[in-house]
């Protein structure tokens, strides 16, 4: 997986990781500021989901992996092989129910609540904790997209109306907040196809569940 890119592309796609976030998400989070409860220690968004990554992504991600100690690599393959398992039962189960939904899984980089590959983290992983907007003129979802975390007291829950499931702009006002909540585009699709992009020399390809890279 490594070895289909080069160092240099690897090293472009470093560039485009600290441009993102330069340039966009840490600024979001600023902005956010408010409404943010994420701190260290806090695992909630690697706990259940399929974790969307491209090619460059998981081979990054596997950097990152090729420095840990042998015993928490052991571990994290071990949990891979022990997710593609549960994956297979759960979707032959699946088929016996009406669910279309997908297998949720904790992520096999998650140890002792923290990421092991922080620094090298997809893309996705960045933008835990956000608001963001569906970017699909045909969804019929709500636009605006709350983090799940909301409902365990953490982002955007000093705002938040469980009743009505919206942002109050009573409780903004009895907090004294006087910046809104704003929901960003943060599609893998916008945030792939940005400007920073164009002329780095790599490109993201396929996106698929984190999972479902490595092999049966
Ligand atoms: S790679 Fe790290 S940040 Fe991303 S989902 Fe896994 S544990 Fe969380």
């Amino acid at each position: 997986m490594l070895n289909q890119f080069t160092n240099e592309q690897l090293a472009n796609y470093k560039v485009y990781l600290n441009l993102i976030e330069e340039r966009m998400l840490n600024k979001y989070f600023e902005e956010q500021k408010p409404y943010i409860f994420c701190k260290a220690g806090c695992s909630h968004c690697c706990e259940k989901g399929e974790y969307p990554v491209t090619k460059i992504e998981l081979a990054y991600l596997l950097l990152g992996f090729s420095q840990l100690p042998f015993d928490l690599k052991t571990e994290i393959i071990d949990k891979i092989k022990r997710l593609k398992i549960e994956k297979l039962e759960y979707e032959q189960n699946r088929k016996n129910t009406d669910s279309v939904e997908n297998f949720m899984y904790e992520c096999p980089f998650l140890k002792d609540n923290k990421c092991s590959v922080y620094e090298f983290r997809a893309v996705i992983c960045r933008t835990h904790g956000l608001m963001f907007f569906i970017d699909d003129e045909n969804s019929i979802e709500p636009k605006n997209k709350i983090p799940y975390c909301v409902h365990l007291g953490l982002n955007y829950s000093n705002i938040y109306d469980a009743e009505t499931d919206l942002l109050s702009e009573d409780k903004m006002k009895a907090l004294g907040i006087t910046q809104k909540p704003l929901a960003y585009n943060l599609s893998l699709k916008t945030l792939f196809n940005s400007e920073i992009t164009k002329n780095l020399g790599f490109e993201f390809g396929e996106v698929k569940a984190l999972i479902d890279w490595f092999p049966d």
